[in-house]
């Protein structure tokens, strides 16, 4: 392997110690504590685990945690009145509505529901009009995490040739706008783009958020260019015995190591950034409401 490893593990740390930091200041010079509220609906086990973690890591930078667990026969009307009751508190500054919610909820419904001023997950239509406006919102926080990797590993963006292979809302789209508003010449990939092969070959910067095992080839990727990994996809593993299993990301990592200039590995790369965005996301949504320059 030649590639610089993007240590996301690292790299977050260092994100919560800021965040850490900027929680103690509010707290000092303004007598503000930042709350950050985190509504589960049902017993998803994946979701379980991932929300355990969002509330020990607020914690541990110092902002108050709200979680609040509805059972899976909540209805629609229920998690509004949850929601609407949580944009009233004034102790709350960040909402989060773990995603999926059952099947018999309307979701975009919920995400409007939450006010754009508190929705530290970035996917209300409000942020993402202020993304693509330039305008001063929340960012969704997998690819705020990307950006900044990006950004810590190269500097300046500006010029570079990025692609973007995958377009939801939640990370495709935001992510090319990112890097879009970093100045880069953007492509935006997807599942019927024709030639994806020549379209990755081209690119200083690769984002793979695509959801299928190495689907993107080691020799896709050009010589010295960097790559951030999203993609999280479990995988068979019978050389860890029977039944087990592993997980890879979108890219083949061993292959593409030995031709970019830096990658991030799966895991260890991206996902960690994600929560220390969150946090990141729920002070600026403070400063925001309280009128202090960050
Ligand atoms: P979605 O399923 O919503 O989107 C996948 C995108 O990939 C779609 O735009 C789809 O295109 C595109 N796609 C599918 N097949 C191909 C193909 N053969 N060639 C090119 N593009 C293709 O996934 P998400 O954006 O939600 O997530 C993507 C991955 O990132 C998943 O593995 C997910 O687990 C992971 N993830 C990781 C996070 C983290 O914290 N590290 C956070 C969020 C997601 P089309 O639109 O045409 O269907």
């Amino acid at each position: 392997m030649t590639a610089h490893l993007i240590d996301g593990k690292a790299f977050s740390a260092k994100v919560r110690s800021n965040v850490a930091e900027d929680v103690s200041k509010l707290k000092d010079n303004h007598n503000i504590k930042p709350g950050l509220a985190v509504v589960i609906v049902g017993n998803d086990p994946a979701s379980e685990i991932y929300v355990k973690n969002k509330v020990k890591q607020t914690a541990a930078v110092g902002m108050n945690s709200f979680h609040f667990e509805m059972p899976e026969e909540t209805s629609q009307e229920e998690l509004v009145a949850k929601v609407k009751e949580l944009n009233a508190d004034p102790a709350v500054n960040g909402i989060l509505v773990q995603l999926p919610l059952p099947k018999h909820m309307d979701e975009a419904a919920i995400i409007e529901t939450i006010s754009p001023e508190k929705d530290v997950d970035g996917f209300h239509v409000v942020n993402s009009g202020l993304l693509a406006t330039g305008g001063k919102g929340m960012v969704p926080c997998t690819p705020l995490g990307c950006i900044l990797m990006l950004k810590d590993t190269l500097g300046d963006l500006s010029g570079k040739k990025a692609i973007v292979v995958g377009r939801s809302n939640i990370v495709g789209k935001p992510m090319a706008q990112l890097l879009l508003n970093e100045s880069c010449t953007v492509t935006i990939a997807h599942s019927r783009t024709k030639n994806l092969e020549d379209e990755v070959r081209a690119a200083d910067i690769v984002v793979a958020a695509v959801g299928r095992a190495e689907m993107v080839k080691g020799d896709w990727i050009k010589e010295g260019a960097t790559v951030i990994d999203v993609g999280i996809n479990r995988i068979p593993a019978p050389e860890r015995g029977e039944g087990k299993t592993r997980v890879v990301g979108d890219v083949e990592f061993a292959s593409a190591a030995e031709r970019a200039h830096a990658i991030t590995p799966v895991p260890g790369g991206v996902g960690p950034m994600t929560i220390a965005c969150l946090l990141k996301n729920t002070v600026t949504a403070t400063c925001y409401q309280n009128g202090i320059e960050i």
